[in-house]
């Protein structure tokens, strides 16, 4: 079965051997270089090694789980349509070593964090009603047997509520080290009751094989590389933040609640995933897959030909939705419909299908000659953002906009000039 190793062998990697610091100079590294990097001396933990960087670009993480950037909208539409529930195997080799948790390279990253954040665990939880859950947290290093969780509210909010309301611990598994189709399927959210294991093994053609852990009633992918098991405690929370994040800006110190850690397995020379925040890799995991629910529901209200989150909008802010125009299309409603597809989404272009959505330069082309502020601009004032927005106000409010870039009237006023 495909995995971290077999991935990074394919795509090909760098490896520093040098002897790095956790604290900022893997991070530094990470930064500059642009390249998938293997860092194989790690001071004082000499029992792991680090990876960063994974995918580089959009065409990277395309190519990764299958498929090109041009087919990437259809192609995890199919895979949603078509999930592969993994399959469960006796022996895996995550369960070969044990470790505490103060032995694993969790990098710092930034100056002011709060302290040393695991950036690439993927949380696994399982519920009575809803099933199984896999989704990202970032986790702030507490103690050697104690770790931060910030939980936005969604589905493993929901989760660790139910079990909270019963006076109950949430029992979770957290993974680090994974082939990156599983890295995207624990970052998807669709409905509450979608596996998302299920649509790693359809991006990956085939079922996900899973072992289940030693302590806590839950399966993990047998060859990850690293698997914490533990629980969400009850009523119990710690400050957690500040946390550079994906606008490269430092998230605020909440309340969040924290993880009892039981025990730490993982493979033989197992290699640590840094995911370093604000990065390409961070970004494109945030906001690709919300791309393809925007898809998924706008198709719904029009025929929406491409959906993207652009790089300059921290590929969350901004939205770039190219349509079909027929004599019904209703503009408005598109633009509303987005902003409901993606709450955090604050900018929203429309444009016609036979501009490039991928080539921001094609998209102000048609807001220059396209558009009309007077006309087609809509404003959306006190509306619920991102928090990551540093400009909104302090409620979280902010002003969305949109703008409609589609051609109107006499076509053929559009066309553009060839040479013969
Ligand atoms: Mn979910």
């Amino acid at each position: 079965m495909e995995d971290l190793r077999s991935y990074i062998e394919k795509k090909g990697y760098r490896e520093i051997r040098k002897s790095v610091d956790v604290e900022f100079e893997i991070a530094g590294i990470l930064e500059k270089r642009k390249d998938t990097i293997l860092f194989s001396n790690i001071k004082g933990y000499e029992k792991f090694r680090v990876i960063g960087n994974l995918f580089n670009s959009r065409e990277e993480l395309c190519a990764a789980i299958g498929t090109s950037k041009e087919e990437y909208l259809s192609h995890v539409s199919k895979a949603l349509e078509n999930p592969i529930e993994p399959r469960i195997v006796s022996k895996g080799e995550c369960q070969e070593k044990t470790s505490s948790l103060y032995e694993l390279p969790v990098l710092k990253h930034f100056e002011k964090d709060a302290g040393r954040y695991i950036t690439g665990g993927i949380v696994i939880a399982r519920d009575s009603e809803y099933g199984r859950n896999m989704s990202i947290h970032r986790l702030l290093l507490h103690s050697d047997n104690m770790l931060g969780i910030r939980i936005v509210p969604r589905h493993l909010y929901e989760y660790f509520k139910r079990a909270e309301r019963k006076g109950k611990d949430l029992d979770v598994a957290i993974v680090i080290g994974v082939h990156p189709a599983i890295l995207f399927a624990a970052s998807y959210s669709t409905s509450i009751d979608f596996d998302e294991l299920s649509l790693a093994g359809a991006l990956l053609g085939k079922a996900v094989e899973v072992v289940r852990c030693k302590s806590v009633d839950i399966e993990v992918p047998r060859n990850a590389e690293i698997v914490i098991e533990g629980r969400i405690i009850a009523n119990e929370r710690r400050k957690e933040g500040p946390f550079c994040d994906v606008t490269k800006t430092y998230d605020v110190v909440r309340e969040e609640p924290v993880i009892e850690v039981k025990k730490v397995y993982h493979r033989k020379n197992a290699i640590y995933h840094a995911l370093l925040p604000s990065s390409i890799e961070h970004r494109l995991l945030m906001g690709m897959p919300r791309e393809v629910e925007i898809y998924r529901k706008m198709r719904k209200v029009a025929n929406v030909k491409n959906v993207v989150l652009s790089n300059g909008g921290f590929n969350w802010l901004h939205g770039v939705i190219s349509i079909e125009r027929d004599g019904k299309t209703n503009i408005r409603k598109i633009i509303e419909h987005a902003f409901e597809a993606h709450r955090s989404m604050k900018h929203v272009v429309i444009v016609d299908s036979d501009v490039d959505v991928f080539n921001i330069n094609e998209v102000e082309k048609a807001i220059a000659t396209r558009f009309q502020a007077h006309r087609d601009l809509y404003i959306y004032k006190e509306q619920h953002g991102s928090s990551l927005d540093p400009s909104s106000d302090k409620q979280g409010l902010t002003t969305k906009l949109g703008i409609d870039a589609t051609k109107k009237g006499d076509k053929s006023k559009y066309d553009q000039a060839r040479i013969p």
